[in-house]
């Protein structure tokens, strides 16, 4: 039903033309949609980017997809040719947070509307929307599981921890990282958590010191490998992994494998978000202990609500309007609810709402 609204509306827009005066929100926006993703390397903007094309496609609006192999130049140039393309609409989930401005500063030019996807673009004012799960509650959700797995409120400890960090140049990153780390941190600091590797921010703002770089498995990996030879020798074991997403566990499960790590009694609690096949899998198979579930299919739904107000000229609906702050204004914003699995979620919360098929996880 929705996608016959948008239809109407694409089509009633596209009659009365462009209105060149700046008051496009009044009068509607034609439907001609550019869609930026970062890369193909990860499952998940696979499936946000065929989903949101679909919706659009079968509302009968114009759509570009563009993914830009996690490249900064790659993904400015993608949306140039967008904007050169007439795009009215710009969603962008940016590789760099930092670098959007200028071409950005273009697509104001031609009147477009430009909704931040999952990630914030920074250091602009031409960023009309944000939509997004709640990054902070992510790191918040890793950091109590870890918090209650471990039993650390009634003081149990000490448990050796490595805690990761994810993309400097993603602005997400630091928001999962405080969720977390302000629920961990004061065990570091009661000596109920220890860092044998050191690598333990003192304060939220320091968190990219630890960070993965592209949030890359194998830069993981060879991170985890060594902390492991270097801080691990001797009878040392580490209990727990704070992984803010799953293409970092992937790596760290890895380089425990290859340490010699084993699920049962004494392998380390480990952290995740995204619930990528391979990491439900890897829950089912003991290797990981939860992912941080972001239903993408929410995501999608909501920025195509958004375009339909964004089209007919109404307002769009928004839940947030103080907590993304980008230098330049606090971009009104939609924040979805993530939720935590476990193993014995994955049947009722992932297959059952048709996120995997059971056959692809190996259940
Ligand atoms: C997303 C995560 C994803 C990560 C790596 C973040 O911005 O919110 O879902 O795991 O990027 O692609």
């Amino acid at each position: 039903a929705t996608g016959a609204v948008l239809l109407s509306l694409a089509a009633c827009s596209s009659d009365s033309g462009s209105t060149g005066g700046g008051d496009a929100a009044e009068g509607g926006t034609e439907c001609n949609v550019g869609i930026s993703m970062p890369t193909r390397s990860l499952e998940r903007w696979i499936n946000d980017g065929e989903q949101l094309q679909k919706a659009l496609k079968d509302a009968d609006c114009t759509v570009d997809l563009q993914y830009a192999d996690n490249k900064t130049d790659q993904q400015i140039s993608q949306i140039q040719n967008q904007i050169a393309g007439g795009a009215k609409i710009l969603v962008i989930a940016a590789i760099d947070g930092e670098v959007l401005a200028p071409v950005l500063e273009e697509a104001k030019k031609q009147d477009a509307t430009v909704i931040a996807y999952d990630r914030l673009i920074n250091g602009t004012e031409n960023v009309d929307y944000y939509a997004t799960f709640d990054n902070y509650k992510v790191g918040q959700l890793q950091g109590e599981f870890i918090a209650e797995q471990l039993d650390l409120a009634s003081g149990a400890g000490p448990f050796n921890l490595e805690p990761f960090a994810g993309s400097p140049d993603d602005n997400n990153a630091k928001f999962f990282f405080s969720g977390a780390w302000d629920v961990l941190l004061p065990y570091v600091e009661k000596g109920q958590l220890v860092v044998p590797s050191g690598k333990a921010p003192k304060s939220n703002d320091e968190w990219a010191s630890i960070g993965i770089q592209g949030w890359a498995s194998d830069k993981a990996q060879s991170e985890m490998d060594n902390r492991l030879s270097s801080f691990y020798t001797g009878d040392e074991k580490v209990d727990v992994v704070l992984s803010p997403n799953d293409s970092l566990a992937i790596g760290i499960i890895a380089s425990l494998r290859s340490a010699g790590y084993a699920p049962g009694e004494d392998y380390p609690i480990i952290s995740g978000q995204d619930a990528d096949k391979a990491n439900v899998k890897a829950i089912l198979d003991g290797e990981q202990s939860m992912t941080v579930w972001k239903d993408t299919r929410t995501l999608g739904d909501r920025v195509f609500t958004m375009i339909e107000s964004i089209v007919a000229g109404d307002e769009v609906e928004v839940n947030d309007e103080e907590t993304y702050d980008n230098g330049e204004k606090v971009v009104p914003s939609f924040l979805l609810d993530p939720e935590v699995v476990v193993k014995d979620d994955v049947q009722s919360k992932l297959v059952d709402s048709g996120f995997v098929k059971a056959g692809d996880v190996g259940l």
